[in-house]
């Protein structure tokens, strides 16, 4: 079937509408890599702007198989059951649709995928990291202005990808197992360190003295880190994502997070800062993406690799000359 062609102004009313195909259809247009695409995406953005921002954005992490799909279903679940609407994204640059990429793969969310107060979008299929991450933070302002309150963005707990998510939610909330191994070795500090609440999974069954022993060293170990510019003292939870236990208390932490830093005016500077933050992602992207992109620098840029290689030329020499190449293209247009 022939796909309606829509207008900005029909995408723009039908999102704030809370119509899903089309806002759908608009996220897919952000994820086109074509440039008419992206400038009717741009379009839409910059008209759905002021009806964003009033949601909460939390970002979820977890190594893979530490349940987070899991634990996003009985999260979900309790979240839209307290009258919330809730979009679920992700950033896995790694992912491939057709592979079957993180959250691409429904029937891990059989009950979230068909609540009518829930809307789950996969990944942007592979790209760069920054290319990813950037469509996932356009399209989490079209999900608020299409009245989604709750944005959840779930990453692997490998490599570069937290940092991504970490900038782009108001909190950030680690999944882990016990006896993974990894407790007392002060862990991917970085992640750690971004973590507002971290929470110890699968606390069910002959695990759960296990995940308790698991919560005091966790506790322990946070306590060497500075304390946070928020002022907040991250806290280390337990839940069992098969049973639903636990969940609800992290929700509340979620919420009193919320009032925490509303209240003391971090909350509103660290949006701004990431407001900036992503001015000069982007810019840094496009540069990137249109330099390596460009007819002219394509053409050269194996033979000076190759010449650097040989030592023939500097890195810098070669560097400088591609640049040129570069600018002297554009300057011709
Ligand atoms: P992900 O890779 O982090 O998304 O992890 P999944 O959600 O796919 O879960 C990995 C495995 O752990 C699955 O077999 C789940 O059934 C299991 N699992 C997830 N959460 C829990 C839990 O709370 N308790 C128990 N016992 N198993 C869980």
């Amino acid at each position: 079937a022939k796909r309606k062609k829509y207008s900005v102004d029909d995408y723009v009313k039908g999102i704030l509408n809370g119509d899903r195909a089309i806002l759908s259809q608009a996220i897919t247009l952000i994820e086109s890599s074509k440039f008419e695409h992206q400038k009717v995406a741009q379009d839409i953005i910059e008209r759905c702007l002021p009806y964003s921002g009033k949601s909460v954005r939390i970002g979820i992490t977890g190594v893979p198989g530490a349940g987070k799909s899991t634990f996003i279903e009985a999260f979900g679940k309790h979240v839209t059951s307290q009258g919330n609407h809730l979009a679920v994204l992700a950033i896995d640059p790694s992912s491939e649709r057709s592979k079957g990429s993180i959250l691409g793969d429904k029937t891990r969310m059989e009950e979230l995928s068909v609540d009518a107060h829930a809307y789950i979008r996969p990944s942007p299929s592979a790209g760069s990291l920054g290319g990813v991450a950037r469509k996932t933070r356009e399209s989490l302002i079209l999900c608020e202005a299409a009245g989604f309150d709750t944005i959840l963005i779930e990453t692997v707990g490998v490599g570069q990808s937290e940092t991504a998510v970490h900038s782009m939610v108001d909190f950030f909330l680690l999944i882990k197992i016990a006896g993974a191994g990894d407790e007392l070795q002060g862990i991917k500090r970085g992640i750690m360190e971004m973590a507002d609440a971290i929470s110890i999974n699968k606390a069910d069954g002959n695990n759960i003295h296990k995940a308790q022993l698991a919560r005091v060293q966790f506790q322990n170990a946070l306590h060497l880190f500075p304390p946070s510019p928020s002022g907040w003292t991250p806290k280390v939870l337990t839940c069992s994502s098969v049973e639903k236990t636990g969940i609800d208390i992290i929700w509340n932490t979620i919420m009193d997070y919320c009032s925490h830093t509303q209240q003391n005016g971090y909350f509103d500077q660290r949006r701004s800062e990431q407001a900036k933050y992503w001015m000069y992602e982007t810019i840094n992207e496009q540069l990137r993406d249109g330099f390596y992109h460009q007819d002219a620098v394509k053409k050269q840029v194996a033979d000076f690799e190759e010449k650097v290689l040989n030592d023939e030329m500097s890195s810098f020499v070669a560097a400088f000359k591609l640049l040129n190449t570069y600018f002297d293209e554009i300057k011709k247009k």
